[in-house]
């Protein structure tokens, strides 16, 4: 079992430390703004956690509302103000956003050196170029508990299945930076569980609930579940394996909760840390 709980724990105090020594420095405390456009009460629930666990690691946050009916001109002009803003050390824009406002203009406002949710439009081009900005946050959770638990990726070949511009295409892009064969499934990939055996390590982040069923893995596979989908009639949240017949053929695999989800939030923090210190990771 790939443990992200425990890992994240790890990793919270290791950010919480190095908040503490750049509070001993006399440094600004790591301060990370949350810009949050429109009602959405899931974009709410995130918010409220993200903000939970900033302080969980000693370090300030802000959330910074817009309304429904937000302008573009308005929507930039708030995420500009919080770039100049020297106390906000970081910036994460929760999306989605209002389907009538266009995210990545709005995203464009985010200086590469705060944007430590790694989704801006900068961000994304230098992980294509391979050169240092944040990683998007889930992708580089992942990437974290291979690391880890010491699990290679070179020479390895990994399957993606799921292309979205936060989840498929930068861990299939940070996959192929750190030298695996990389394949990227998606919806109308003809023969999904041809492409899924092949993989040694497979990432599933489609979004649909067990889609990933034990005889489409590799026995010894290392299997990372991104999924969380919620389910009529089911308690909690199910991600993108089945488990349980996964479980029986990999070599390792991620649970749901308590695997990729974890990560992600203490991605963000560590993001964040490094922002306020003045470097990438
Ligand atoms: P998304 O934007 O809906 O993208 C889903 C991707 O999966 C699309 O590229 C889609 O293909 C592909 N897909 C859908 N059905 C498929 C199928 N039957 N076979 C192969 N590919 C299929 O979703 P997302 O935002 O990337 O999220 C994916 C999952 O990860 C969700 O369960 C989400 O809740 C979870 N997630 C978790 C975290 C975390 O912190 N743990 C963070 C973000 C997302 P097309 O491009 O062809 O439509």
């Amino acid at each position: 079992m790939l443990d992200g709980a425990a890992i994240a724990r790890a990793i919270r105090t290791e950010v919480a430390e190095g908040v503490q020594r750049l509070k001993a420095t006399g440094r600004p405390v790591p301060h990370l703004a949350a810009v949050l456009i429109g009602t959405n009460p899931a974009s709410e629930t995130y918010i409220a956690m993200k903000q939970r666990a900033c302080g969980w690691v000693g370090m300030a946050s802000s959330v910074h509302r817009l309304g429904d009916n937000a302008t573009q001109a308005e929507a930039e002009a708030l995420v500009a103000r919080l770039n100049a803003d020297p106390a906000v050390t970081g910036i994460l824009v929760q999306h989605p956003l209002p389907k009538h406002l266009h995210e990545p203009a709005v995203l464009d406002q985010v200086s590469a050196h705060k944007d430590v949710d790694g989704i801006s439009r900068v961000s994304l081009g230098a992980l294509i170029n391979g050169e240092p900005a944040f990683p998007s946050c889930t992708p580089a959770g992942i990437l974290a508990l291979l690391d880890r638990y010491n699990l290679p990726i070179e020479g390895k070949r990994a399957v993606v299945v799921g292309r979205s511009i936060i989840l498929g295409k930068p861990i299939a892009l940070m996959l192929l930076n750190r030298h695996a064969t990389v394949t990227i499934c998606h919806s109308r990939t003809p023969d999904l569980a041809t492409e899924t055996r092949q993989a040694d390590i497979l990432v599933a982040a489609a979004g649909r609930p067990e889609l990933i069923t034990g005889d489409m893995i590799k026995p010894g596979a290392v299997v990372i579940d991104a999924g969380y989908n919620r389910v009529e009639g089911r308690t909690g949240d199910v991600g993108d394996v089945h488990f349980e017949s996964a479980a029986r053929v990999a070599g390792w695999i991620t649970p749901v909760p308590g695997g990729v989800g974890p990560m992600t939030i203490a991605m963000l923090l560590r993001n964040t840390l490094f922002a306020a210190e003045g470097r990438f990771p």
